[in-house]
């Protein structure tokens, strides 16, 4: 019999069986009316999970293309511009800015840090920048930030502010418009429960303006092109057809559920995975507290190489978490629980990771994790 495999890893993330089917339906053609409709069905389920009344630009991408057609439609060579970062995908956005030869300013705090709006208000006083680069929830360390005043001190700085949300989106609250962020970038693969390869980015008016007079170079990832497309339902380019046939069957389910229900369901499946681990005897390295509700991240007990608990888990149990990246590498592994999960992945998870930890020799506390668990799942409420 084929060994049994389970994805938990913070994305990609393991897609619901309606998704997996209607992307098995026969492909349809992208210019036909059966995909116009059910591009514009999916076009107004991203506005409803964004929570915006702008137009949710979808792109075949993975997650990073959304990241990287921002900073190809704002950013000009030479334009100040501030990144601040705290961990691998923050990182990212500097790269990213830098590549396309803005002048970047990086407020980096340590990995695993949370980010205090008060030092990016202080260094947009000293440096003006014309566009603030921020992680909602940063995936290799767990932190996931408040937005809202981030983007209020960028608006204040008269900059833009311009999200990352791609493990975060549809997992924890993020208001786009009531809390008036100018771009918002994400990607399918993680809290909307469909295989890799869509990306999508949301821009307020004044980023559209910017992007107007932005003197970078864009072919593909052109925002005006893929809006007038939109707008006519007539994509500039051949969408990956069948993956949006899956985010929008996808989008539906979250919807349906309601997206309360879904930060609700995250909440509580990051307490419950919590205190699993600490009652191993295992110490977190994410915050311990409700923010942490994308990803939990363990240190790994003395003595125990992080990489090497991963492979065995993988190798032996088929069971995939992340390992820690950069400069976590070997430090600490990472649970995600972002979409299609419930409490039994995370027993599961935990039961495996107890399982591995013994046969590698570690101290821990056995037996306990799996009730715990399922304890702190069941006996609160949020
Ligand atoms: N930002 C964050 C916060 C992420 O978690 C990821 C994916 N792990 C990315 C960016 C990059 O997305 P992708 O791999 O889809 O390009």
């Amino acid at each position: 019999m084929a060994e049994k495999r389970y994805l938990m890893t913070p994305g990609p993330t393991p897609s619901p069986p309606e998704v997996l089917a209607a992307i098995a339906q026969p492909v349809i053609h992208h210019r036909g009316p059966d995909y116009k409709k059910l591009y514009a069905e999916c076009l107004g389920r991203l506005r409803e999970v964004y929570r915006t009344e702008s137009e949710v630009l979808l792109f075949g991408a993975s997650g990073t293309g959304a990241m990287e057609s921002a900073v190809a439609n704002l950013c000009s060579p030479g334009e100040p511009v501030l990144v601040v970062s705290a961990g691998y995908f923050g990182e990212r956005w500097a790269s990213l800015a830098g590549a396309y030869g803005a002048e970047v300013d990086h407020l980096r705090y340590a990995w695993g840090e949370i980010p205090v709006t008060d030092d990016v208000a202080a260094r947009l006083r000293e440096r003006p920048a014309a566009a603030v680069f921020l992680t909602h929830s940063e995936t290799s360390t767990g932190v996931v930030s408040e937005l809202e005043p981030f983007a209020a001190v960028a608006r204040e700085a008269g900059a833009l502010s311009v999200v990352d949300a791609v493990s975060s989106l549809g997992a924890v609250p993020l208001e786009t418009d009531a809390w008036e962020i100018d771009v918002v970038a994400s990607g399918a693969q993680k809290a909307l429960m469909t295989p890799p390869g869509l990306a999508m980015v949301s821009a307020s008016a004044a980023a559209w303006e910017k992007a107007g007079g932005a003197g970078s170079p864009r072919y593909y990832f052109d925002w005006e092109r893929t809006r007038k497309g939109q707008a006519t339902l007539d994509a500039p380019v051949t969408p990956p057809v069948s993956l949006v046939v899956g985010l929008n069957v996808a989008l539906g389910l979250i919807l349906d559920q309601g997206l309360e229900a879904a930060f609700e369901r995250h909440i509580r499946l990051g307490r419950a995975c919590r205190e699993g681990v600490k009652a191993m005897g295992l110490e977190l390295f994410s915050p311990d507290d409700d923010s942490s509700a994308v990803v939990t991240a363990v240190r790994a007990p003395e003595g125990v190489d992080s990489s090497e608990l991963v492979l065995l888990l993988r190798d032996r149990h088929g069971v995939t978490l992340a390992p820690g990246q950069g400069e976590l590498k070997g430090k600490i592994f990472r649970i995600g629980h972002i979409g299609y999960y419930d409490v039994f992945d995370i027993t599961t998870a935990l039961a495996a990771v107890e399982l591995a930890l013994v046969e590698l020799g570690a101290e821990v506390e056995r037996g306990i994790a799996v009730t715990r668990a399922l304890e702190a799942f069941e006996h609160t409420t949020v």
